[in-house]
């Protein structure tokens, strides 16, 4: 399978030597520890993400919004949110979304043993599996963190790592306006250098099963008026 990388993993790779390996793990484009698929040299194409959810708060508000402007997008879930809100998943996939593994509870898996880091993707897409009837390619690994153990285990049941290349911290951020300016810098520029977009927002919060995500789901729509008319939105499997 052919991976593409954004071309942003330089600045975490060098001067990687003795205790740089906390700080590699976290960054984003890293390719240091094997290849994750962030976004392809495609301009024009922006992948839309949501993770953390299901949130029955919000995520339905994000589902609406969605379908108002016809876009697909690609939901990253945590497994123990899932279980909690089956109607929600089948909803989400019912719609022609595409569903990616979260993992089970969110940990920060560059430190977490191999043995539950296995448990913590096996179940949760068995669990996805089993409330949607559909196998699940794709994972996330919680806070970007990953080592070459957890994208090895990743693969050996069948998913393919899947980072990204636009962020703000849109959990944190009160204000719509804040996150879509941010991001619209950060998309435009990849355009300006070629490559697809593949954003990341949070329908959930892994700490609050009913997080307020008002501001995060503001932003998506306005992202959806602001490029309906220039770009085509794709999930990541269009890439993958
Ligand atoms: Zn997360």
């Amino acid at each position: 399978m052919a991976m593409m990388t954004a071309g942003l993993g330089t600045a975490g790779a060098v001067g990687l030597a003795a205790g740089g390996c906390a700080y590699a793990a976290m960054w984003p484009g890293s390719r240091i520890f094997g290849q994750s698929l962030i976004a392809p040299k495609k301009p024009g194409e922006l992948a839309l993400t949501f993770d953390d959810g299901p949130n029955p708060a919000w995520t339905p508000r994000l589902l609406e919004a969605l379908a108002k402007h016809e876009v697909k997008a690609t939901f990253f879930m945590l497994g123990s949110r899932a279980e909690a809100e089956v109607a929600l998943v089948r909803r989400v996939a019912a719609e022609g979304h595409l569903i990616g593994n979260h993992s089970w509870s969110h940990l920060n898996l560059a430190v977490t043993g191999a043995e539950r880091v296995r448990e913590e993707l096996r179940r949760t897409s068995e669990t996805l599996e089993q409330i949607t009837g559909a196998p699940v390619k794709f994972f996330r690994p919680p806070f970007g963190a990953r080592r070459p153990a957890v994208l090895r285990i990743a693969r050996e049941l069948g998913l393919t790592p899947v980072l990204w290349n636009a962020m703000t911290s849109d959990w944190s951020e009160p204000s719509a306006d804040a996150i879509v300016q941010r991001l619209t810098e950060k998309v435009d520029r990849l355009e300006q250098r070629g490559w697809a977009a593949n954003i990341v927002l949070h329908d959930g919060g892994h700490a609050e099963t009913a997080a307020d995500r008002g501001p995060s789901v503001a932003a998506a729509e306005r992202l959806m008026e602001r490029y309906k008319a220039t770009r085509r939105f794709v999930t990541v499997e269009a890439w993958g």
